[in-house]
């Protein structure tokens, strides 16, 4: 199983989708985008508890 992550889900505006093939790099995707894109340079507890929270099962592509 694939993982993934919607950006919106975690209650952001923003379409971005992440997408990895465990919940390790997912993880690194997320911070990254997190990030760049939203000026996130620290994932507190509870952020990371949000994330892994709506992180879900896709079938492989
Ligand atoms: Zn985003």
């Amino acid at each position: 199983m694939a993982k993934e992550l919607k950006c919106a889900d975690v209650g952001m505006d923003c379409g971005f989708v992440a997408r990895a093939e465990s919940t390790e790099a997912l993880l690194e995707k997320v911070v990254a985008h997190a990030a760049e894109e939203h000026g996130i340079d620290e994932i507190t507890p509870d952020l990371h508890a949000k994330v892994t929270a709506v992180i879900r099962d896709v079938p492989e592509a």
